[in-house]
């Protein structure tokens, strides 16, 4: 824990989920720790290594959570990002992003030499020749090496070469600088996470396989061995997994599902990830038409559509409409259906994690459901606002 907690949330843990004040992000800590047993199975099952992206819960409690149950460590996507989980105890960090700034990369060197101190590592990903310069350069005089990844672009139009030849002088150069050592490839799909059909998901990643092994025989060709293939996400993590070729899995948001990924239509492969992330809201306003709940886009992140509103079974759904940063307006979605009623509390499911997990300082972790449960403890968000 690197944030302190104030009294009024302290003051919550032991008492029933209707004493958290609204709105609030909730973590449903049974339906998490389901989470992490299925991905848990489905890693011993199919003997590969999972390194759970941290962008997604920020929180140095979590990665630790899961390195206990046998992550090898965990992805971030900043500086910024990895040095708050260092702080807070996790000691095995791959950064899986291109960092070029020199004052970063003087950073990155101070933190390689804290998590070696501490018999961990650090990891980054590169795809430049400057890149890899600079990172040499900061690394110099320093007592710790840097574990280099280098990135291919297989498929997402983001960061990385193109697979292929452009990989080769790019890891002669890591294998060239003595404080750095070559980790094997980045080859992370984004796109293809949120393919609604497993049909589409299939074919973005068959390319992406295509593409690593392109880039792997070209290594081979040249007498280099790649120790490891990494990338990623809860949308096609049994399709990598399936390939064969890739040795480590990056998905983070499985902990949670947000609504997002649940609209995918599912692989009969896929583990069946559950909701264990909400924002509690409540209704402030009536009227004949609408409910308006004080959740707006200061509570949630809306980039990936808004969220949807949590049911019981045999309970009518509720369409959630944007009200703006402070509002949320909640429709019926039968004739003659009941709105919910003045202070009554909901229960949202974010479109996407990461970005709303971002708006927030602290999770209330709930044990025993969202209706009867209580509070067993405050997760902070360690790496808020962390994106540089
Ligand atoms: N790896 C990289 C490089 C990513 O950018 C992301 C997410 O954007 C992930 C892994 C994890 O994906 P998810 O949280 O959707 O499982
Ligand atoms: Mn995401």
């Amino acid at each position: 824990m690197t944030k302190t907690i104030p009294d009024a949330l302290w003051g919550l843990i032991g008492q029933g989920v209707d004493a958290i004040d609204t709105p609030a992000l909730v973590i449903d800590l049974d339906a998490m720790e389901r989470n992490l047993q299925r991905m848990v199975d489905f890693t011993a099952k199919h003997q590969i290594l999972w390194r759970p992206h941290a962008k997604m819960h920020k929180s140095a409690e979590l990665a630790r959570l899961l390195m206990s149950a046998g992550a090898v460590g965990a992805c971030v996507q900043k500086t910024s990002e990895a040095e708050a989980l260092a702080a807070g105890g996790v000691t095995d960090l791959y950064i899986s992003n291109q960092v070029i700034a020199p004052a970063k990369l003087a950073r990155i060197a101070t933190l390689a030499e804290t998590l070696a101190g501490r018999g961990g590592w650090l990891a980054l990903a590169v795809d430049s020749a400057l890149g890899i310069e600079r990172l040499a350069q900061a690394l110099q005089g320093r007592r710790a090496k840097v574990r280099v990844l280098v990135e291919i672009d297989v498929g997402q139009g983001r960061c990385g070469v193109p697979p292929g030849e452009a990989v080769l002088p790019l890891v002669r150069q890591v294998l060239a600088c003595p404080q750095l050592v070559f980790g094997g490839l980045q080859a992370y799909h984004g796109q293809a996470q949120h393919l609604r059909s497993p049909v589409e998901r299939r074919a973005a990643i068959a390319q992406a396989v295509r593409a690593v092994n392109l880039s792997g025989e070209v290594l081979q060709a040249a007498g280099i061995q790649t120790p490891l293939i990494t990338g990623a996400g809860t949308g096609t993590l049994v399709l990598e997994t399936a390939s064969g070729v890739y040795g480590e899995l990056q998905a983070g948001s499985f902990l949670f599902m947000d609504a997002d990924y649940a609209a995918n239509e599912r692989d009969p492969a896929q583990p069946q990830f559950e909701h264990a992330l909400f924002v509690k809201t409540q209704v402030m306003s009536r009227s004949a038409q609408h409910a308006v709940c004080d959740a707006g886009h200061k509570s949630h992140a809306i980039d990936s559509g808004l969220p949807t509103v949590h049911t019981w079974p045999g309970e009518p759904a509720l369409r959630f409409g944007n009200g703006g940063d402070e509002h949320g307006l909640l429709y019926p979605t039968q004739a003659g259906q009941t709105l919910p009623a003045l202070g009554q509390t909901l229960w949202l499911i974010p479109g996407h994690c990461d970005p709303t997990v971002n708006l927030h300082d602290f999770m209330v972790g709930v044990r025993g459901g969202l209706k009867q449960g209580t509070v067993e403890r405050i997760v902070t968000v360690d790496a808020r606002g962390a994106v540089g």
